[in-house]
């Protein structure tokens, strides 16, 4: 019975809600990690086999999340376990029923996941009336359409610029991954003078020293064509975009992508993390020790999270534009400028400040 309590510090989880309702085979759980900044916002994912210490981990990380990038609100997230692939009448009759089993939880609000998309997240606030990553047409901003976490992304590199010898005119940049993050984050360093000189995807890497064409890998990903059917590169391995020649490397793919066995081959003096968790603690930790300045994810990549809030009030693209300019750099100015004066990687004058945030939050509320 204490079991359930393992997971506990002094932030959280606030708690953990195990829903069934046999009716339509509907199994999931909800973390609330912690509210004292406001309502938590946290993705909803389907997936068979998400442990609760999982679901916990992920609630964590956007308590980070949305405090790191000064949001009011706190961090949360849900698993339904089921396979998302199931046919679409079934997968809503799921989803209506999981949003009507959190219709109390009102500090709880859902986005979209793994296994979740926008239509989701319609369903979910018709039933409850709350949920943010929504369609156009009932007030949503569609943020990987308008790459609101690539701008937050060269939002952080314009900042990280200062504190290294990489300028982003005429530097030299290699994007892992090349879906929503990666393409946006593509074009909008190309508008600020950068050259992609190399791009991969889940079956290769395509590069050149001269410069890639940006819009037409664009439109060989539309088209669903790897990026190696590009004429105008080197096609090499998938994994070989790590060890290519450049400034700026920017993962935006799988977590884990950095680990102590292959960073060494990194030749990038900055590092700016799109994908979540994309480096261990050890390759964090090489990366410093070599000279290359690694901008912490949760930082770097809070565009989405931001737009996602920006929604939620009613706001428009534009705003969360603004928005996104605003936190993603007064907050990389600070997490950079902390780990230099304090000697901390970035990761951990980051985490710091979240938590500091966290704690003062929690210091003006009465239960938590
Ligand atoms: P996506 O599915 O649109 O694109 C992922 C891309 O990565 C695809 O091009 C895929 O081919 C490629 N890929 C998959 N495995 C790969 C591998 N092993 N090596 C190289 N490329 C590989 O996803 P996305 O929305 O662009 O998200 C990318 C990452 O950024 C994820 O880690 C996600 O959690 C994180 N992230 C996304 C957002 C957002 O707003 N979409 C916000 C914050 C963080």
């Amino acid at each position: 019975m204490t079991d359930i309590f393992r997971l506990e510090d002094e932030y959280g989880p606030q708690m953990i809600v195990h829903i069934r309702e046999p009716a339509v085979d509907l199994r999931a759980v909800v973390v609330v990690d912690n509210t004292a900044a406001g309502a938590a916002i946290g993705g909803a994912r389907m997936a068979p086999d998400v442990s609760v210490e999982e679901c916990f981990r992920l609630a964590r990380a956007m308590t980070m999340k949305n405090a790191a990038a000064g949001l009011p609100h706190g961090g949360a997230k849900s698993v339904i376990f089921a396979d998302p692939a199931m046919p679409l009448a079934k997968k809503e009759a799921l989803i209506r029923a999981f949003a009507s089993a959190i219709r109390d939880l009102a500090d709880y609000i859902p986005g979209p996941d793994m296994g979740t998309d926008e239509k989701a997240m319609a369903w979910i606030k018709d039933e409850i009336g709350r949920a943010v990553g929504l369609p156009a047409v009932i007030g949503g901003i569609p943020l990987d359409e308008i790459g609101a976490t690539g701008f937050g992304l060269v939002t952080a590199a314009e900042v990280a610029q200062e504190f290294c010898d990489v300028k982003l005119a005429g530097a030299r940049f290699a994007v892992q991954g090349f879906g929503a993050v990666g393409k946006h984050v593509a074009q909008y360093l190309a508008e600020r003078g950068a050259i992609l000189v190399a791009a991969s995807d889940s079956r290769g890497t395509i590069a050149n020293p001269d410069g890639l064409d940006i819009e037409a890998l664009i439109k060989l990903k539309a088209e669903g064509r790897p990026l190696t059917d590009y004429d105008g590169g080197q096609k090499l391995g998938r994994d070989d975009i790590i060890g290519v020649a450049c400034d700026i490397w920017i993962p935006a793919a799988r977590p884990d992508a950095l680990r102590e066995d292959n960073v060494g081959r990194l030749q990038a003096r900055l590092v700016i993390q799109g994908a979540n968790i994309p480096a261990t603690s050890g390759a964090e930790k090489m990366m410093a020790d070599r000279g290359i300045l690694s901008v912490p994810d949760f930082i770097a990549n809070a565009g989405g999270v931001i737009c996602a809030a920006v929604e939620y009030r009613g706001g428009s693209a534009s705003v969360a534009f603004d928005l996104i300019r605003e936190k993603v750099s007064a907050n990389t100015q600070q997490v950079l400028q902390e780990a230099r004066d304090k000697g901390l990687l970035p990761r951990e004058a980051a985490m710091r400040i979240a938590t500091r945030r966290v704690r003062e939050a929690m210091a003006l509320r009465r239960w938590r």
